[in-house]
C-alpha cells in the first residue's frame, strides 16, 4: 500500500490569504498546506479521497497519472471543488470514473456537478463520472472500502477505512467528536489519519488535544494529524507529540 498526502491544510489552506502570522510567513515547506486530500495506491488501484480546489496542482506536483476511483468524505467546498479536474483522467483513461460517498453527499455532488452525466456536445470538455452512493462495506478490485459515518458539527460525514492484503488505513479529515462507539470502528489499523484543526476547541473539528486523545484510544500502529490551520506550526507541534503520532504534511509518502 502506498499513500501520498496530497493536502493537509484546513479550508483556507496555508498560507491563508492576507495573513502575516509566523506560520503563514514560514519558509519551511511543511508549513505550506493545500486543502486535504489523500492518494492511495493499492492492488494496482489508484484511489483518491476528496478533490479539493487545489486538486490540479496536487496531481501535477505529486505526479498522479491515473485515478480509478474517488471517495468523497463530504461536500464542503474545500473537499470537492477540484472535482472538474477529474476530466483529464476520464479522458486519458477513456472511462467514467466511479465516485462514492454517502447518499446525501452523492445527491449534493449530482446537483453541483450535474453536467458530468448530461449528454452534451461538450462531452470531451467535462469529466465523466459515475456517482455511486455507498452505505456499507464494499469491495472493488480486491480493495475493501468501509465508510464510517462521523459527526462534523451538525452534519454527518464519512471517514473511510481501506483494507487490502492485510494492510489497512483509516482516514477521517473532518470530525468534531469521537465517542466510544465511533472509536471502536477504527480499531486495529496500520495507519489512522485524523482531523486536528488547532489548539482551541472548535464546533466542527477536533482540537489537537482531542485528536491525540482519540488516537491514543484507537491505537493504530501509526497515527497522523491532518486538516491543520495556521495556529499550528509544524515542527513545534510535531516535536511535542507522543510516540507513534505525527503531523502529516503535503507530500508525506508512506509505503508498507
Ligand atoms: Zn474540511
Ligand atoms: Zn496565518
Ligand atoms: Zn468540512
Amino acid at each position: 500500500m502506498k499513500v501520498v498526502f496530497l493536502g493537509t491544510g484546513t479550508s483556507h489552506g496555508i498560507p491563508a490569504i492576507g495573513c502575516n502570522c509566523a506560520v503563514c510567513r514560514s519558509t519551511n515547506t511543511r508549513n505550506k498546506r493545500r486543502r486535504t486530500s489523500l492518494y492511495v495506491r493499492v492492488n494496482d488501484q489508484h484511489i483518491v479521497i476528496d478533490t479539493p480546489p487545489d486538486f490540479r496542482d496536487q496531481v501535477l506536483t505529486y505526479g498522479l497519472t491515473r485515478v480509478d476511483r474517488v471517495l468523497i468524505t463530504h461536500p464542503h467546498a474545500d473537499h470537492i471543488f477540484g472535482f472538474d479536474d477529474l476530466r483529464r483522467f476520464s479522458y486519458m483513461q477513456a472511462m467514467s470514473i466511479p465516485v462514492h460517498g454517502s447518499p446525501a453527499t452523492i445527491k449534493e455532488l449530482q446537483q453541483k456537478f450535474h453536467y458530468v452525466t448530461e449528454d452534451s456536445i461538450w462531452r470531451a470538455s467535462v469529466p465523466r463520472a459515475t456517482f455511486q452512493p455507498m452505505t456499507h462495506v464494499e469491495t472493488w478490485a480486491g480493495v475493501e472500502i468501509e465508510p464510517v459515518p462521523a459527526p462534523h458539527g451538525p452534519m454527518q460525514v464519512y471517514g473511510y477505512i481501506l483494507r487490502c492484503g492485510g494492510r489497512s488505513i483509516g482516514y477521517l479529515p473532518d470530525c468534531s467528536a469521537m465517542d466510544d462507539a465511533l472509536m471502536a470502528r477504527w480499531q486495529g489499523l496500520d495507519v489512522m489519519v485524523l482531523d486536528a484543526l488547532r489548539h482551541k476547541p472548535h464546533p466542527t473539528h477536533l482540537s489537537l488535544t482531542e485528536a491525540i486523545e482519540a488516537l491514543q484510544h484507537i491505537r493504530p500502529r501509526r497515527g497522523y494529524l491532518t486538516h491543520l490551520c495556521h495556529d499550528l506550526e509544524h515542527e513545534t507541534v510535531n516535536a511535542a507529540l507522543p510516540t507513534g503520532i505525527q503531523v502529516a504534511y503535503d507530500g508525506l509518502t508512506l509505503e508498507w
